[in-house]
């Protein structure tokens, strides 16, 4: 066989993608199968915006964009940091990628060196740690659980960091558990970065939008105007506005950062869509009616879930603060099933429920499962159901 790269054999698949095809597979065998792995929206991209992209195509607008993406869409950006987040960048502090996880990797590339650390509280997103690794960095993941609602103290920060850190990865509201940081929890975690300014901070900001929590949502540069200039404030369009195919990411942050993340993308990928430029650009500029109604039907579905899975026998479920992924604790479900772990807990859901979850493990919280609630009611309905008949028969 062929030799692939050290680099690449460090990398594991991710496991969202692996529970995709195992749910195929079982589809094709006749099975019913509900699968709530999803990691998208389950709404169609609001029609003023597709209404956009179409009218790009036959404006001709299927060129070659500047790599950095093109002016209105980052003036777009701009205005969108200005008005949502009281930021302030300018062009060249804006870069628009092919989605927020390559906005990440170019962020991971340029920065880090061999040996270099990167600070990632667990549960965290999947890809983080392995984009790290991909970097010949160290990811370094202090893990939060439920007892303290999945967020880590500043005291578990500033633990992390050594001299060694160069960048910390902060997620809220956070896939998968949907804890969100309040102003005050990220002041404090603030005043432990002040004290380490070789570290970068990077905010994933993906679920801004689809957030419930009595406080407004607040960005770490927002809160902490002295971490500014080592702030990359990341962002896009996927989950907010039901875009997740058309793939635009987009960061503000220091000059230097994000002219070395555009050479990355120059010798790369070059310019992100430039059909789903002009479409961001209606997203982020246009009417946000229908953000707030899906944020509202997200909102209803997590009551749902999260009610029906504290009603389970040996699943205790905290309330999120935004996304829409339910972050269950199944230990004493997954001993109830004589499962050994959370892997094997979701196999034995899906082959005596009929619903794909996701193991918790993967996202560095073993003894958990990720729910999304990206579908309709009556589907989360039936899970519910499915998965307290499969914890009965075992009982
Ligand atoms: N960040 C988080 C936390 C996510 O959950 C995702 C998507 O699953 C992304 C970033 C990347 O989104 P995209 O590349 O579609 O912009």
């Amino acid at each position: 066989s062929l030799a692939v790269s050290k680099r690449v054999q460090r990398v594991k698949p991710s496991p969202t993608v692996a529970l995709t095809g195992r749910v195929a597979q079982l589809k094709a065998e006749g099975k019913d199968i509900i699968s709530l792995g999803a990691g998208e929206p389950d709404f169609d991209t609001p029609r003023h915006i597709a209404d956009a992209g179409i009218e790009a195509i036959r404006k001709g607008f299927t060129r070659y964009t500047p790599v950095e993406g093109n002016a209105e869409l980052k003036d777009a950006i701009i205005a969108k940091f200005k008005r949502e987040n009281s930021l302030d960048y300018k062009r060249s502090q804006i870069l628009v990628s092919t989605g927020a996880k390559q906005t990440i990797f170019n962020l991971i590339l340029a920065l880090i060196d061999s040996g270099d650390e990167v600070v990632i509280p667990a549960p965290y997103w999947v890809s983080y740690p392995d984009m790290v690794m991909l970097a010949d960095g160290i990811p370094v993941t202090p893990y939060a659980g439920p007892e303290q609602g999945y967020k880590i103290t500043p005291a578990q920060l500033e633990a992390a960091i050594t001299p060694k850190t160069r960048l910390f990865i902060l997620n809220s509201p956070s896939n998968p558990t949907g804890a969100a940081y309040t102003a005050a929890e990220l002041r404090a975690l603030g005043r432990v970065l002040s004290r380490h300014p070789q570290v970068v901070i990077c905010t994933d900001d993906m679920y801004e939008h689809i957030y419930w929590a009595p406080e407004p949502f607040t960005t770490i540069a927002q809160v902490c105007p002295d971490l500014y200039d080592r702030v990359v404030t990341t962002n896009g369009v996927s989950k907010a506005y039901a875009m997740t195919g058309w793939r635009i990411g987009y960061c503000g942050g220091p000059a230097e950062i994000v002219t070395a993340m555009a050479t990355i993308q120059g010798q790369s990928t070059s310019n992100a869509s430039s059909i789903a430029q002009k479409a961001s650009v209606v997203a982020l500029s246009g009417d946000q009616a229908e953000v707030r109604e899906m944020n509202r039907h997200f909102k209803q579905r997590h009551d749902f879930v999260v009610d029906g899975l504290n009603k389970l026998t040996g699943v205790s479920c905290l309330p999120g603060a935004g996304t829409f992924y339910a972050f269950a604790n199944v230990e004493a479900a997954l001993k109830l099933v004589g499962a050994k772990d959370d892997n094997a807990f979701a196999e034995y859901l899906l082959n005596h429920g009929g619903v794909a979850v996701v193991p918790g493990s993967g996202f560095g919280a073993p003894g958990h499962m990720r729910l999304s609630y990206a579908c309709s009611m009556q589907t989360l309905e039936e899970a519910l159901k499915r998965i307290d008949r499969a914890l009965r028969a075992a009982q």
